[in-house]
């Protein structure tokens, strides 16, 4: 029985010593490699450290990295990957909260290290791989640590305005990339593109599945994403088999029409997260490659990647809605409605909440937080049963499949009517040459508006959505913009957008 990931990385490294784990576009690590730098990390982190406790991390993504984050876990620590662009003020908060005793870097960063203003060590990787592996310690270490033991920190926004560090278990990730990689096949054969920032739980995914299957995992650097043709040649070069994927980026290929240059033929798996996927772009993918499997996963941070999942198995239209499927195994994900009574019955809508090992251990140094998300199954009164409550909207469909409807906030009540703002765009997705759109409510003026990337003008676009939608759904603006804004995660910036509205308004 397996209660850390240090026993899969172990695990592959009996199996595979000399195959390459990861790589990034200047380097690579074989498992045995991976293994002994790791080890080496932990040893010295050992030293400064006691085991459970936060270690930020102040790197880009790399092979370095992940030997870094692989260091961390063997010292008995849990790592927190900050991002190097972040305003500083957003960092501040993070590490405030987090209150670490070090913090670790590259010698290769060469930001400003003052601006950080972090009073206690700050340490080199490179310094943390002179010593020597101590093999006594990692032991100790090992011997006593426990799979609820926290593996990773990952900071999400929060409504109040500070960052919610969601802390994840080892057995949670042990729990959800069993069923994840058994599900969708991945093995030893697969390599895997990253695609996701290390900071966003997208890449928990392509990490763990790597290190528990003995696949191999190629980093993308960030800027291939605005060229389509160099990130198709890295795709085909690198043998790239599964994308796992933010759905913005899988939507990049198509708008930049990058299958017109090369089809990366050998990808198999692909799957996305994050937001809806619009039909039309995933029609597209399919019609490139019509051999892969296409899997639309849901969920958010605080279940541990994903919680539900639907292969796609026919053809969908534009406008059409792309179900969540249904749960993983040793998931419970269900409705509740207004009054939290569950939903069973087709078509009625109700708060998709989730049970199980997958969910997070909470939100680190703050309590209220986590007790305000992370509550009693109302519908149980007979012991202690935490659910996570995700704050979406679903429904089952005529044939018991989950739908996601919105985010509870994306639900508005206008001229009396209430509507669900993801039912406006999907009508979007039908009016041709429509690329993506986003529709959001100033509720001051009670205006629905609609920001949208593609060459029509509001008149031809208000002529399809009369035939699709009912009058009092129709938006109140129209703006054409050249590109939608994209937070880091890569979802559409909403909170951009209706910054850049007030400001015009
Ligand atoms: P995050 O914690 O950043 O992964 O964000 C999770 C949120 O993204 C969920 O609560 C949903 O609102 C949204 N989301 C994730 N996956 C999907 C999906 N497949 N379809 C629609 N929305 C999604």
């Amino acid at each position: 029985m397996n209660r850390s990931i240090l026993d899969y990385l172990e695990q592959s490294k009996e199996k595979f010593p000399n195959k390459t784990a990861f790589a990034d576009v200047d380097t690579s690590c074989t498992y045995s490699e991976l293994w002994e730098r790791s080890k080496k990390i932990g040893s010295e982190l050992s030293r400064y450290l006691k085991p459970g406790q936060p270690v930020p991390v102040f790197m880009d993504k790399s092979v370095d990295t992940i030997c870094l984050f692989l260091g961390i876990v063997y010292a008995g620590c849990f790592y927190v990957l900050l991002d190097t662009k972040q305003p500083k003020a957003r960092l501040h908060q993070i590490l405030n909260t987090l209150d670490a005793d070090v913090l670790i870097t590259s010698k290769d960063y060469d930001g400003d290290r003052e601006g950080l203003l972090f009073d206690k060590p700050v340490y080199d990787l490179q310094e943390l791989e002179k010593g020597e592996i101590d093999e006594k310690k990692l032991a100790e270490i090992r011997n006593h640590a426990l799979d609820i033991d926290p593996l990773y920190g990952i900071f999400t926004s929060g409504s109040t305005g500070t960052p919610k560090g969601v802390v994840v278990s080892h057995r949670s990730v042990i729990d959800f990339i069993t069923y994840f990689t058994d599900i969708f096949g991945i093995t030893s054969e697969d390599v895997i593109g990253n695609q996701a920032p290390w900071d966003f739980d997208v890449s928990v995914k392509d990490i763990y599945s790597t290190l528990m299957v003995g696949a191999t995992m190629e980093i993308i650097p960030k800027q291939y994403f605005s060229f389509p043709v160099r990130l198709i040649d890295f795709l085909c070069e690198r043998k790239v088999t599964t994308l796992i994927w933010a759905v913005s980026a899988l939507c990049i290929i198509t708008t930049l029409k990058g299958f017109e240059y090369k089809i990366p033929s050998r990808i198999g798996k692909v799957m996305f997260s994050g937001e809806v996927m619009p039909v039309k772009h995933l029609n597209l993918w399919r019609q490139a490659i019509p051999d892969a499997m296409y899997v639309n996963l849901y969920g958010p941070t605080e279940i541990t990647c994903n919680c539900t999942y639907y292969i796609i198995e026919r053809e969908f239209l534009p406008g059409e809605v792309l179900p969540i499927g249904k749960a993983f195994p040793n998931e419970k994900v269900f409705l509740l409605d207004e009054t939290d009574n569950l939903v069973t019955e087709p078509g009625k809508q109700g708060e998709i909440c989730v049970s199980g090992t997958t969910l997070a251990l909470g939100y680190f140094n703050n309590t209220e937080q986590t007790r305000q998300a992370f509550v009693q199954n109302p519908c149980n009164p007979f012991y202690p049963e935490i659910i996570y409550r995700t704050g979406d909207l679903g429904l089952y469909n005529e044939t018991e499949e989950l739908c996601f409807l919105s985010r509870k906030d994306f639900q508005i009540k206008h001229l009396g009517h209430r509507i669900e703002l993801g039912e406006i765009e999907n009508a979007m997705d039908q009016v041709e040459q429509i690329i993506r759109s986003c529709c959001l409510y100033d509720d001051k003026s009670s205006k629905i508006l609609l920001y949208y990337e593609g060459a029509v003008d509001k008149r031809q676009i208000q002529k399809r959505l009369r035939e699709i939608l009912p009058a009092y759904m129709l938006p109140n603006r129209y703006y054409a913009v050249d590109k939608l804004p994209l937070t880091k995660n890569g979802k559409i910036d909403r909170k951009m957008l209706m910054a850049l509205y007030k400001g015009e308004n």
